[in-house]
């Protein structure tokens, strides 16, 4: 079948990615993807964090941003830096408004394929939920006024994208310090309070892509012949096992335990550290 015609010509300048990290995941997680897909992005990647790193600065100056929100792993932590994602993204100026976690590989230029069959004034909302039905949740709105409402949400470690049309209606829930709030009102993580904030609040519809990968699914099913048309991919564990792409590629389990080495010489083989593209 052929693929639908672009609505939009953009180009990877338009879309501005979103890296939600620690300080302690620097060295062990960061480290990896300024190696690989960001060093291709950085004029389109901001890295959020918790504290202050000179190294990182000198790698990426002013894309390194200290969110000063707290290093736990807390709700309101975590929706702290989403806040300020959110309104470093309205900033930019740019038409997209995606958000990955730090264990995720972004292959651009399937990012851009997928999003130009959209246009970013519309309301466009994609990624893949985490669960097969609704998240069912409460809802406060005041002094002991709760009522039940149900959403569809992309999860955050998968990555997801907001055309900039629909990030600009989200504004009174979602600018300054009403992130926040809006997720104390139904005291879920950040990924469920941008669904919230759209299928709740706004009444837009999220858009399905199975583009999108977290390692809470079976990594090992997506299909090596159609890696280069994935838009993310992560590793880490899934049932208690390790769960990573599986790619022959460039590097051995050993030297490239993620993968995304193997899956970065594959997508840009002039890299100078992969190994020649030419073999006899
Ligand atoms: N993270 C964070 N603060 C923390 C722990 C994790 O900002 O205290 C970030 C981490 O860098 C990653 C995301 O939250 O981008 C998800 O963390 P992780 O992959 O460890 O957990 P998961 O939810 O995927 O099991
Ligand atoms: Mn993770």
């Amino acid at each position: 079948t052929a693929e639908p015609p672009p609505a939009e010509d953009i180009r990877a300048s338009d879309v501005f990615v979103a890296v939600k990290t620690t300080k302690k995941f620097h060295q062990s997680r960061l480290e990896l993807l300024l190696q690989t897909w960001i060093s291709r992005n950085v004029q389109q990647t901001y890295v959020f964090t918790d504290g202050e790193d000179e190294e990182l600065k000198k790698k990426i100056g002013d894309h390194a941003i200290n969110t000063n929100c707290s290093a736990a792993h807390s709700r309101q932590a975590l929706s702290c830096k989403m806040a300020v994602e959110y309104d470093k993204f309205i900033e930019t100026g740019k038409k997209w408004f995606c958000h990955v976690d730090d264990d995720n590989y972004v292959n651009m230029r399937a990012l851009v394929k997928l999003l130009s069959l959209y246009t970013h004034t519309q309301d466009v909302y994609i990624g893949k939920p985490s669960l097969d039905r609704p998240i069912e949740a409460t809802e406060r709105l005041g002094e002991n006024k709760m009522r039940p409402v149900n959403f569809w949400f992309a999860t955050g470690g998968a990555g997801f994208c907001v055309s900039r049309g629909l990030a600009l209606k989200m504004s009174p829930w979602a600018s300054g310090g009403h992130f926040m709030n809006t997720a104390e009102r139904i005291r879920l993580p950040d990924d469920c309070t941008i669904g919230y904030i759209i299928e709740a609040v706004l009444g837009v519809r999220l858009i399905r892509s199975n583009l999108f990968h977290s390692h809470l699914e079976n990594l090992q099913q997506v299909s090596t012949a159609e890696l280069h048309k994935q838009v993310t991919l992560s590793y880490g564990m899934f049932e208690n096992k390790r769960n990573i792409i599986n790619v022959k590629g460039a590097f051995s389990l050993e030297e490239d335990p993620s993968r995304f080495k193997s899956v970065h010489c594959l997508l840009y083989p002039d890299t100078p550290w992969c190994p020649s593209q030419v073999a006899y």
